[in-house]
């Protein structure tokens, strides 16, 4: 459902993406793990069009951007990314809307539903994420956790063929990471594809499906939970898993 071939992004000088490929199926679960710098926040804002890639070429659900062929219609980034969801580190919530209408903003602007079905679809969605009960609260009155479900649940609810999660928990209280990875785990057992930057590596090991060990802009292992985590070929993955034991 989503692929990535060939993905080259710099910053000025700075490479941060060199050639940057992988494919991800319906209903897998992806997680990215690599050290501060590695590109990983990069790459997934280049997959929801939060960054140009220099060249490269990014299919979701079948609609396929080729960068490399110069810049690509507009029409056609909005019409992928309405594809994609993402969830952010400091969840980006609209601090003077409720939980609801932070939920239901998508579903009426973007998908132009009307209110009483976008109202369902985020009750529904605040349900799968065990916030039932907060739909009039505001952001402020809310733990980090529970914001960061609620974002999860704004993700969840416009449908994407595919959820990008940047470092979902980094910015918690160690108290409340648990509840966020659960929420992330019931999510993955719903069949919802999912892309994962983390440094939860019992989480990775746990719910991926296929993990990716980026360090300096390139992929330098891919595989099953069990060889990349368990089995690291490399001494910069060993080095990398030794430093967050
Ligand atoms: P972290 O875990 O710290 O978020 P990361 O692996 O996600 O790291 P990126 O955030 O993708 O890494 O950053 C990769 C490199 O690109 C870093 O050196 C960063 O300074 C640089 N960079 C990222 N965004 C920009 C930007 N908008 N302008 C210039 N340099 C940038």
């Amino acid at each position: 459902v989503v692929s990535v071939q060939g993905l080259k992004k710099s910053f000025g000088k700075t490479e941060v993406l060199k050639d940057v490929s992988f494919d991800v199926s319906q209903g897998q679960v992806l997680s990215i793990l690599g050290p501060s710098g590695s590109g990983k926040t990069t790459m997934l804002r280049c997959i929801n069009a939060l960054e140009r890639p220099d060249s490269g070429v990014i299919s979701v659900d079948g609609i396929s951007l080729d960068y490399g062929q110069g810049k690509p219609r507009f029409r056609d980034v909005l019409r992928q990314r309405r594809h994609t969801a993402m969830v952010f580190q400091h969840y980006n919530l609209f601090k003077n809307k409720t939980v609801l209408h932070n939920v239901t903003e998508g579903l009426t602007v973007v998908q132009r539903k009307k209110s009483e079905e976008a109202d369902a679809i985020a009750r529904d969605a605040l349900e799968a994420v065990g916030m039932t009960g907060f739909e009039d609260r505001y952001p402020s009155h809310l733990s980090g956790g529970q914001q960061q479900r609620v974002s999860i649940a704004r993700a969840l609810a416009l449908n994407p063929s595919v959820i990008l999660f940047d470092e979902p928990t980094s910015a918690l209280d160690p108290e409340r990471v648990n509840e966020v990875l659960k929420t992330m785990k019931d999510i993955a057992a719903r069949g919802v594809t999912m892309i994962v930057v983390t440094h939860e590596i019992r989480f990775a090991r746990a719910v991926s499906d296929t993990v990716i060990f980026m360090d300096c802009g390139r992929i330098v292992e891919h595989g099953a939970p069990q060889q990349v985590i368990d089995h690291p070929q490399t001494e910069r993955l060993q080095e990398f898993l030794n430093s967050l034991a």
